[in-house]
């Protein structure tokens, strides 16, 4: 496959990192940055709009379509199914322009095998007590609940190794910065600028 113009960027991090709002602000703020919608088994939380947020499915229709081959990449989370879809990210690198996928560690590692030049970022809270406080901040879950929530948070901090980038998100505005530099800097590497401007350098070269 000819290399995209595009990158492929992977948001991984624990519930409670601050990672959907940091992602809003990045989708506002670079517009060439398009956002992959998921297929999701779980049910929509309150405020979430089919489509805009996930694509809910049935267990029996998230099944059917891992047997169809429809999935990049799929997993289970915290006991629901989560993917995204094979058909849309090829559409969208044929777009030219950078994705973005929101993911688990599982879900990054098969893109990785995809996709080796996909660059992983790592959002982390700022310390454990503010994770803490952040997942107990959502309300009116059980301490179990939150238990668990801790404890897959941990999990997929473990594999912050595979990341390319962390950002520590303790000031939004500061990590919002961040996020867009890392785009706006992968998004200048002589690799994807060869390819945008080949043109423009091979005339250059010869003038
Ligand atoms: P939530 O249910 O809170 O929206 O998401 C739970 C977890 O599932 C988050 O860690 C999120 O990144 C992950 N997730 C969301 N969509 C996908 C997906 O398409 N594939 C994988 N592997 N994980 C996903």
């Amino acid at each position: 496959m000819p290399m995209s113009k595009g990158n492929i960027f992977v948001v991984v991090a624990p519930s409670g990192a601050g990672k959907t709002t940091l992602v809003l602000a990045l989708l506002a703020a670079e517009p060439q940055v398009q956002l992959s919608v998921s297929y999701t088994t779980r049910a929509p939380r309150e405020g979430e709009v089919e489509g805009r947020d996930y694509h809910f499915v049935s267990r029996d229709a998230f099944l059917a379509m891992i047997n169809h081959g429809d999935f990049l990449e799929h997993a289970e989370v915290h006991g629901n199914f989560y993917g995204t879809s094979q058909s849309w990210i090829n559409d969208a690198l044929a777009t030219g322009r950078d994705i973005l996928l929101e993911i688990d560690w599982q879900g990054a590692q098969q893109v990785r095998r995809h996709f080796p030049e996909a660059i992983g970022i790592f959002i982390l809270p700022p310390s454990a007590e503010v994770l803490e406080q952040r997942l107990r901040g959502r309300g009116k879950d059980s301490e179990e609940a939150i238990a668990r929530r801790l404890k897959n948070a941990r999990e997929e901090i473990s594999h912050i190794d595979e990341a390319d980038y962390v950002i520590v998100n303790e000031h939004i505005d500061e990590a919002v910065r961040d996020i867009i530099g890392i785009v706006r800097a992968e998004r200048l590497r002589l690799t994807r600028q060869s390819v945008r401007h080949g043109d423009l350098i091979a005339q250059l070269k010869g003038a």
